[in-house]
Parts: structure tokens; C-alpha cells; sequence
């Protein structure tokens, strides 16, 4: 089945006023920001956003988008495959409603000269902090398991040279 392609822009009042739902794919090649931080491009984010107005009167938005994405592990630097989901709720700041009135549960979103949102970019944004912070395999399939054994050698020999420097300072310390 084919994915239809969410819009890029969208008039956040009037989809609320429609109750519009998008259910489609965002063109993974065009987030450019959330590429860079990957090791290779990912496919298409999955995203459904559903508009509505609250029982308070106020437009809003909801919706999740995810991907998977391939990163750096943070401990042996090799690709690491990560599941991204990222979920939102946004009410846009209008000349009716401004970002005070809002609940919590809503951040505000600002729309441009003609009441519009970038939803491309706003789904780029929240996949980007939706990313983990420091990736890192589970400590089986990280090859840094593998290096420690190498490490560990290595810790060795240091150790056996650390006896010349604790030496010289206890000759040190005998002048
Ligand atoms: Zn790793």
C-alpha cells in the first residue's frame, strides 16, 4: 500500500474547524536536519496528525510520527538501529487564542502571514528530540564487549609499567 505524502503546509484553524486527519508518510530525503545525524538516510517517517477543537473552544493538533533510523553507538562507535517515535500536541497561536490560554498538555506553535504551519517541519523538530541522546547497543550486541578483552591486555602491561613510575617516585623520595 502506498503512503500518501502528508502536506507540507497547513492552516492549523481551519483543519481544526474540519476535524481534518492525515495519515501518510513525510519524504525522509527532505528532513535534511534529522539526516545529518544519521549514519545512513532513513525511509519515510510514518505520521498521523488529527486537528480538532477542545472543549475549551481552542484548535489544536495531536499526532505521532515515527521512523527507524540507523546512528552511532555512543561506546563503540559502530551503526546502532534505533526506533524513533516522537508524539505532539500543538495549539496554534492565533489573533484567538494566544499561548496563556493554553493547557500544559499543548505547546504553542506560531503560524506564519498566512495562518499556516510548516508540518514537514515541525515533524522533522520533534523526531529530532525524540532521538536518544546517547545511543548505545545493548551491552550483548556492543562491540565494545569485544574490545574490552583487548583493553583488558592492554590494562595489563600498563599495570606492569605503572610499577616503574610508582618506583622512580618512592627513589624520589628516598633523595
Ligand atoms: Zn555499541
Amino acid at each position: 500500500m502506498q503512503k500518501v505524502r502528508i502536506p507540507v503546509t497547513v492552516d492549523p484553524v481551519k483543519s481544526a474547524n474540519k476535524k481534518v486527519v492525515y495519515d501518510g508518510v513525510v519524504p525522509g530525503k527532505t528532513l535534511t536536519r534529522l539526516q545529518e545525524s544519521l549514519v545512513e538516510p532513513c525511509s519515510d517517517p510514518e505520521v498521523s496528525v488529527e486537528f480538532g477543537i477542545d472543549e475549551q473552544g481552542i484548535s489544536y493538533f495531536t499526532g505521532k510520527a515515527k521512523v527507524a533510523v540507523k546512528v552511532l553507538c555512543e561506546r563503540c562507535n559502530t551503526p546502532l538501529d534505533v526506533d524513533i517515535l516522537a508524539q505532539f500536541a500543538y495549539a496554534p497561536v492565533t489573533k484567538r487564542q494566544v499561548a496563556d490560554d493554553f493547557p500544559d498538555s499543548y505547546e504553542a506553535v506560531e503560524v506564519n502571514d498566512f495562518g499556516e504551519i510548516n508540518l514537514h517541519g515541525l515533524v522533522e523538530d520533534e523526531l529530532i528530540l525524540a532521538m536518544p541522546l546517547a545511543p548505545k547497543h545493548d551491552a550483548k550486541a556492543c562491540q565494545v564487549d569485544r574490545d574490552a578483552m583487548t583493553w583488558g591486555e592492554i590494562d595489563e602491561s600498563v599495570a606492569e609499567e605503572s610499577d616503574n613510575p610508582f618506583a622512580v617516585l618512592q627513589e624520589l623520595k628516598r633523595k
